[in-house]
């Protein structure tokens, strides 16, 4: 199981960090991908007018980059009203210091806010409550892996930490403790050297047209301490372009290298090269893409169906949880 939420189209983090693992746990696992829009809520409280575009921008980002509707269930989570109900039965179990401690938290409202007011503001019940959502999104499955990003490693360990306290404290083993799975790139840099963040302006959006890739890619830090082009350049110096030629232009990497460090070619035509290289892979992708993004009304289907698959395996969970936990399970359809 795992999720993104409906803040922006998705870049090349999403997709090298997350979105190749997806792609191949889906078949050999029953995967659950969800598009967490009340997440989306936590951070954007005050402005909500796009968050359902959005959602339909990261389905598509999602299939375009081979996540199948047809063999994973991908589905919206405020189409499945369990989990918000089994995100209240977690909170009456987890301690308050639990979720102040979360370090993440307190880094995004720092990021957020611009003062000290701004701050109290934006930390609201919801966001605080973050981690324990999230706990929800995963148990509601039963998830035991979840391929995420690096910076979602702590929040991990909060789902498990819960888990845990539900099994114990209810005398059962029902819920697994949910493990993350990395990719070997779980934190791709932006073009200024801090985590690539659709939130941040320092991405390359997959759905990006060309012209848009090549001038964040002109903007990609490297060697800070080559000034002039006729001085040698040092790859292991060079910020974000050199771990992308990594990524993308492999068959290039001896002669970059050899170029780079012999002064034969400046850090521009270096990054438009690995421009055309970062298009070249993209190029299928944003096509079909904008096969998909052609016809709304099956997105949305697509969508609907997803929600009440996932809604089957929620309802389950939700009715031996209440069991569990000696509360009614009265009939609700
Ligand atoms: P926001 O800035 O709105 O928080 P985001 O780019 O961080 O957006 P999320 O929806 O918060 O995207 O994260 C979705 C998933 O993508 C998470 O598993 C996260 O760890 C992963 N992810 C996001 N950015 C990167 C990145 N730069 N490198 C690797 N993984 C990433
Ligand atoms: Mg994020």
């Amino acid at each position: 199981m795992s999720g993104m939420r409906p803040t922006g189209r998705l870049h090349l983090g999403h997709y090298f960090g997350v979105l190749t693992n997806w792609a191949r746990f889906q078949s050999e696992y029953e995967s659950f991908f969800a598009i967490v829009d009340w997440h989306a809520l936590t951070t954007k409280s005050s402005n909500t007018s796009e968050i359902k575009k959005h959602v339909f921008e990261v389905a598509l980002d999602w299939m375009a980059s081979g996540i199948d509707p047809e063999v994973s269930t991908i589905y919206v989570q405020s189409g499945v009203p369990e989990i918000a109900e089994l995100h209240l039965l977690l909170s009456m179990i987890t301690q308050q210091n639990w979720v102040e401690r979360e370090p993440t938290l307190k880094d995004m409202v720092r990021m957020l806010a611009q003062d000290e007011e701004e701050a109290r503001d934006r930390a609201t019940y919801g966001l605080l409550g973050y981690p324990v959502l999230m706990t929800a999104d995963i148990l509601t499955f039963r998830g035991e892996l979840v391929p995420v990003g690096k910076d979602q490693e702590s929040h991990l360990e909060f789902a498990r930490n819960l888990a845990r306290k539900f099994n114990g404290l209810f005398g059962v083993d029902y819920f697994p403790e949910p493990k993350p799975e990395f990719t070997t790139t779980p934190l791709l840099r932006g073009v200024d050297g801090l985590k690539m963040g659709k939130s941040y302006s320092n991405d390359i959006k997959l759905a990006d047209t060309e012209e848009d890739t090549t001038k964040q890619v002109l903007k990609m830090i490297t060697d800070r301490s080559r000034i002039a082009k006729s001085d040698p350049g040092h790859t292991d110096l060079c910020e974000v372009p050199w771990p992308m030629y990594g990524i993308f232009a492999k068959d290039l990497l001896e002669q970059a290298k050899n170029e780079c460090e012999e002064a034969q070619i400046g850090c521009v035509d270096c990054k438009k090269r690995l421009a055309s290289k970062i298009n070249e892979f993209l190029r299928p992708l944003r096509e079909k893409r904008a096969k998909l993004a052609a016809d709304p009304d099956k997105l949305q289907s697509i969508l609907e169906f997803g929600n009440q698959k996932a809604r089957k395996t929620a309802k389950q969970t939700l009715s031996e949880v209440r069991e569990i936990m000696g509360m009614f399970n009265w009939r609700t359809d």
